[in-house]
């Protein structure tokens, strides 16, 4: 998120460092990139510019990718150098098995907690909703919670390849009455690879530091539901019917708390409301186990859950904030396309300025989803925003990312007709 200097740019894409100094110098901009030293700094929007001219891919460490880096510079500023950045609400993401009550959980946690502020007959394209935080005398304060609308295994997938997993937690919806079925262990599996490709990447980036043994723990964190309890009959089939749930994990992997493991097992029931307040508060007591930290201050990223056209508003993108701050007038990339923010609306349970729920708001921070006006184009879900200097960067960004995404398209239409059907994955 901090400028790069010239130097390390050309080394971390393995070019030479006269041909990517040539290419910042081109570009235009500040003065100093006309005079450039290795030791030029360069904002981020550029080193991809950089890149993708030169054929690489430029990579963001955004969180919660970058988790384990940042968590290590939060330790250093502890020294007095750098400056602690804020706790970050935590974003959940329901997943599991169809018909195990996903989208009736969604319902029960969205309104149990957000009776207020429902905008008037406002069509939320949002995917994402946010539970105000609980202050002391039990207003409204402290650390909410944005929790994502069930993605679906495909959109759950297609963030991770994008490298925008935009989820800190993700809540598994087991039903007590059915128990673990083929698309939870599909859940298990994606959590166990993205597991190991965090821990792979933890020890890669430990491996030269002269053997300095860390704990790795992983970014995304797991919690499982046990919804439907009320479909049981008293304490007995209750604990029968959480054992049998918590063997079954046991047999994949993940131990619960009753096993000896740290994976929490909450029992629910979406239908009468039980359990849903625990459920929270040990959502929030996990979130705060994980320290979940970004800047506020930073030009904003975030990742785009959705987008289309809305009457009365034209074309509105949601947008869940992962890092630094976006305010009105900002230029954005969005995934291939470019715009400037006209407005930012707050999610429909998340007051804006005049108290009204999906109302205007003056800036969206880390973790907060909103809804971004001023687009020209129909961005991608799964792809990134990011806050760039200029209009002229924006267009010359977005160009190049769908130039890019031309090759790639056109390098695939090859690959297939060379490979034939049958050989395809
Ligand atoms: P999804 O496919 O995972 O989103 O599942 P749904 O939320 O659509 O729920 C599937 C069915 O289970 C619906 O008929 C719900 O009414 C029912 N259901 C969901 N949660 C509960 C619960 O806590 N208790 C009871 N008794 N039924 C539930
Ligand atoms: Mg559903």
């Amino acid at each position: 998120h901090e400028p790069i200097p010239v130097r390390e740019l050309a080394q971390k894409l393995s070019l030479k460092m006269k041909d990517v100094g040539e290419r910042v110098l081109r570009l235009g901009g500040p003065e100093e990139y006309y005079n450039w030293t290795p030791e030029t700094k360069v904002d981020l929007d550029v080193a991809e510019l950089v890149g993708l001219e030169l054929g690489r891919t430029v990579k963001r460490m955004a969180p919660p990718e970058n988790l384990l880096e940042y968590r290590s510079r939060v330790r250093e500023g502890r020294g007095g150098r750098r400056v602690e950045w804020p706790l970050r609400p935590p974003v959940v993401c329901v997943m599991g098995h169809v018909d195990h009550g996903k989208t009736t959980l969604l319902d029960a946690l969205r309104q149990s907690e957000v009776a207020a502020a429902e905008a008037g007959g406002i069509t939320q394209r949002l995917g994402a909703f946010h539970i105000p935080g609980v202050g002391e005398g039990g207003e409204e304060g402290g650390l909410g919670i944005t929790v994502l609308d069930t993605p679906g295994h495909a959109a759950f997938k297609a963030m991770r390849m994008h490298g925008a997993l935009a989820t800190d937690i993700v809540l598994l919806v087991v039903s007590a009455t059915d128990g673990l079925q083929e698309q939870t262990l599909e859940v298990l599996r994606m959590l166990e690879e993205q597991w190991a490709e965090e821990e792979e990447d933890f020890r890669m980036q430990r491996g030269g530091e002269g053997g300095k043994m860390e704990v790795f723990s992983p970014s995304l964190s797991l919690m499982v539901a046990v919804t439907k309890v009320d479909k049981l009959h008293g304490e007995e089939e209750m604990q029968a019917a959480l054992s049998k749930i918590e063997h079954a994990l046991a047999a994949h992997g993940i131990m619960s708390e009753a096993l000896g493991g740290d994976v929490q097992v909450v029992p629910v029931s979406a239908v009468t409301g039980a359990g849903l307040p625990d459920l929270l508060d040990r959502v929030r007591l996990q979130a705060e186990m994980l320290e979940l930290r970004a800047d506020r201050e930073g030009p904003g990223e975030g990742v785009i859950l959705d987008a289309g056209m809305e009457r009365g508003f034209g074309m509105v993108m949601s947008v869940l904030m992962r890092w630094g701050s976006l305010v009105q007038g900002d230029v954005v990339v969005a995934g291939e396309q470019w715009g400037r923010v006209k407005k930012i609306l707050g999610a429909r349970n998340s007051p804006g300025k005049d108290g009204e729920g999906g109302g205007a708001v003056d800036r969206a921070l880390p973790s907060m989803p909103v809804r971004v006006l001023g687009l020209r184009d129909l961005p991608t879900p799964g792809q990134e925003v990011i806050v760039v200097k200029s209009e002229e960067r924006a267009e010359a960004v977005a160009k190049a990312r769908r130039e890019a995404a031309e090759r790639r398209r056109y390098q695939e239409t090859a690959a297939t007709e060379v490979l034939g059907e049958e050989e395809q994955e």
